[in-house]
């Protein structure tokens, strides 16, 4: 079990982005006004738009013992108050005025041709995912990518769906169950799986390596894209 006094999950570091959102709610960032911030592009992603969330304040309890002392949102929240403030925002929205987010949201999606919902934050609730699921099933050009250790969320949706993905998900919503060293995904419907390794762990020769570049998979129709039911997408620790 990681150590929760060790890296990002700190007591203070927690304190801060629970701040920023209270910030970004009494600057007016609920108002009609307000803008989703949407991140065109980063380093890892290419030119993959995405929308993000605050860590830790949207993320399930099972990240408090597993990949929350290494999370690398919450480094970057943690550092650089720009990101803080855009992930805070986005946060304080969609509580406040989920109506507005996803109008926004389904706004972005539509003007590209991939789009990753994530890269810090994770499914808020139930609502939440069957907007994501909506927001696919509206916009067939563009594919869409999500991580979740909110499983729960995700199986309850296909459940009373018929129990198959295939039938309750639109087929661009590629939706992959991460997991971390100590923990292994609730996933009785079979999605793509994520793992994370190590320098000394053994690659087995059925993972599908992360290659660094998620517009080059997309393009390609590689990676977290093209993952099938049973498959593993591993990612290296940094
Ligand atoms: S495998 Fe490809 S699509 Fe998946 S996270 Fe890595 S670069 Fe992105």
């Amino acid at each position: 079990m990681v150590s929760q006094s060790k890296g990002y999950y700190k007591p203070e570091i927690v304190a801060k982005f629970y701040d920023a959102m209270n910030e970004a709610k009494e600057a007016g960032i609920v108002a009609k006004l307000a803008r989703v911030s949407i991140s065109a592009a980063n380093k890892k992603m290419g030119a993959v738009a995405s929308v993000s969330l605050l860590p830790f304040i949207t993320c399930p309890a099972r990240c408090k013992g597993t990949c929350a002392a290494e999370c690398y949102a919450a480094k970057l929240a943690n550092l650089r108050a720009n990101v803080r403030k855009a992930w805070a925002n986005n946060t304080a929205l969609v509580i406040s005025n989920p109506r507005e987010y996803w109008r926004q949201v389904r706004e972005a999606v539509a003007a590209v041709r991939f789009f990753r919902f994530h890269v810090s934050g994770d499914i808020l609730d139930y609502e939440y995912f069957v907007e994501m699921v909506n927001t696919a099933a509206d916009n067939p050009h563009t594919e869409i990518l999500a991580f979740t250790k909110r499983y729960e969320v995700v199986n309850s949706f296909v459940a009373s769906h018929g129990g198959a993905i295939a039938e309750a998900i639109p087929s661009n919503l590629h939706i992959l169950f991460s997991g971390w060293d100590n923990l292994k995904p609730i996933n009785p419907f079979g999605f793509p799986e994520t793992i994370v390794y190590h320098n000394e762990s053994e690659i087995r020769e059925e993972w599908l390596l992360c290659g660094g570049n998620c517009l080059t998979c997309g393009c390609r129709g590689l990676g977290c894209w093209k993952a099938k039911a049973g498959e593993i997408v591993a990612f290296k620790k940094h």
